[in-house]
């Protein structure tokens, strides 16, 4: 075969269903169909216990934040101001919009009150009693159902009055945004949420120490929240007993591309691509692995020699990468990575949100230069200040969206140099737009 990743047995047993356990299930996504397989279990348990006796058990079980930058759950609850006089707000990251990242809409879509059982444990844990999900407005059907989800928990009185305990209240509020990849960077949300126009403000203060209205505020991706029950309900160690030494559990991961079975595959952290792939049924039948993104396009790309990296944060980093968001595009020979790459460099220019230089114009200047090369215009000067922009926007802007941008035109100049040379030798794309499937 001329495929780098056929396996002969299926991996099954690397699957560790937890979040997607009952996707199958009809009535999954109702507070019925929620309970009848332990769901809200883990709350009682919660609430049963102190405040900061939940936090810590929380940080000793290692969940770090599924967003994408993997920072502790537990130490970002433990910021939180003991004390003050200010209230506390939780808000979750539903905005999910990194390219190739499809596994919060589907999990709320799905399984809705995993979040909400998590909300509620978290809003106990940071003595919080109003907790917000800006959810991607653009998924419709989602929204029905959160919205539908969060009635069901308000007449079941787990949330609403009394249900942190006897006259400790609980609001919560969904929220839809209005389809800004910069709405999903945490405190461009926040300014969303207050009804302002969506741009990344100044950190530190982090948001756990001037947030939402300018108080504490605890903003968490869906992943990360939703875990937390069954973390709570089956025990830390359980928990420990997957994943890496650092990264701990279970993940979502979602798969796309080339392969034979793309979608959602939950498995430990730590897993390669490799497995993952045969997971996934391998490639395109006939077809190679030529190059892939760890945790969407704002990650560096990486190839077929990174097939068995360890898929999580310390692994991915080894490898030159970060894990991010855990969205695994995989692209095979028939893909011309300079039209790919002029793809998502046209996406973060559209999504610059404008508020630093860096970002704003380099961003423009990238597509421009992406475009001359796909149109046989280009030169070898051409990929030097390529190089030359992406490095002034990597590390110098105000935000992780300018770092994104850069990101895949850096590592791909690193990895496919002499594809770019070719269009510039060859007066434009040397592949057969008719093999190749990657967008129009
Ligand atoms: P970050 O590492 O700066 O921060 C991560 C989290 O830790 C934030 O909530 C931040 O408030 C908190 N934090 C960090 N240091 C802190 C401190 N000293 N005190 C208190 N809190 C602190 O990362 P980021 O810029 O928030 O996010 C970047 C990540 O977002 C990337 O890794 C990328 O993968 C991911 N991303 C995800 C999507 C998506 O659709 N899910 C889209 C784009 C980017
Ligand atoms: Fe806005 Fe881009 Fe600057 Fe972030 S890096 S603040 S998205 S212009």
């Amino acid at each position: 075969s001329s495929d780098n990743t056929s396996a002969s047995a299926v991996a099954k047993d690397l699957l560790t269903p937890v979040l997607s356990a009952n996707w199958g299930d009809s009535d999954s996504y109702t507070l019925d169909g929620y309970r009848r397989h332990g769901g809200y279990r883990g709350l009682g348990k919660a609430l049963a216990m102190d405040p900061d006796e939940l936090i810590a058990y929380v940080k000793a079980a290692g969940l770090r934040g599924r967003g994408g930058a993997g920072f502790p759950t537990g130490m970002k609850w433990q910021f939180i101001p003991q004390g003050d006089n200010k209230p506390h707000y939780l808000v979750v990251n539903a905005d999910e919009s990194e390219p190739g990242t499809c596994k919060d809409i589907p999990l709320l879509y799905a399984n809705p009150h995993s979040l909400i059982e998590g909300i509620v444990i978290a809003c106990h844990a940071i003595r919080s009693s109003h907790a917000f999900i800006y959810l991607r407005g653009e998924v419709v059907p989602v929204l029905r159902r959160l919205h539908a989800a969060v009635a069901e928990a308000y007449a079941a009185g787990y949330v609403g009055k009394d249900a942190l305990g006897p006259g400790k209240d609980l609001e919560l509020v969904v929220h839809a945004g209005a389809g800004a990849y910069i709405c999903g960077e945490e405190t461009a949300l926040l300014d969303s949420l207050e009804g302002r126009r969506g741009q990344p403000r100044l950190r530190p203060p982090f948001p756990a120490i001037a947030g939402l209205y300018a108080s504490p505020t605890v903003v968490n991706n869906v992943e990360s929240i939703a875990s937390v029950p069954a973390i709570i309900d089956r025990g830390k160690d359980w928990f420990t007993s997957m994943g890496s030494e650092k990264s701990a559990g279970f993940t979502l991961y979602s798969l796309s591309g080339h392969v034979a079975r793309p979608g959602q595959y939950e498995a430990p952290l730590g897993i390669t691509l490799r497995q993952l792939l045969e997971l996934g049924g391998g490639m395109r039948p006939g077809h190679r692995l030529k190059f892939w993104t760890p945790g969407g396009s704002s990650t560096p790309l990486l190839t077929e020699e990174h097939l068995d990296v360890a898929l999580d944060y310390e692994g991915v980093a080894g490898a030159g990468s970060m894990l991010g968001t855990k969205a695994l595009q995989c692209f095979d020979e028939t893909t011309c990575v300079v039209r790919a790459v002029t793809r998502w460099t046209e996406f973060y220019a559209h999504e610059s949100c404008g508020k630093c230089t860096p970002c704003r114009e380099g961003t423009y200047w990238l597509v421009q230069l992406m475009r001359d090369l796909e149109a046989g215009k280009g030169s070898m000067a051409g990929l030097e200040k390529l190089l030359d922009i992406a490095d002034n926007i990597n590390g110098k802007s105000f935000c992780a969206l300018g770092d994104g941008a850069a990101a895949p035109i850096m590592s791909s100049l690193k990895h496919f140099r002499e594809e770019y040379e070719q269009h510039v030798t060859g007066g434009g794309c040397p592949f057969d737009p008719a093999k190749s499937t990657v967008w129009a």
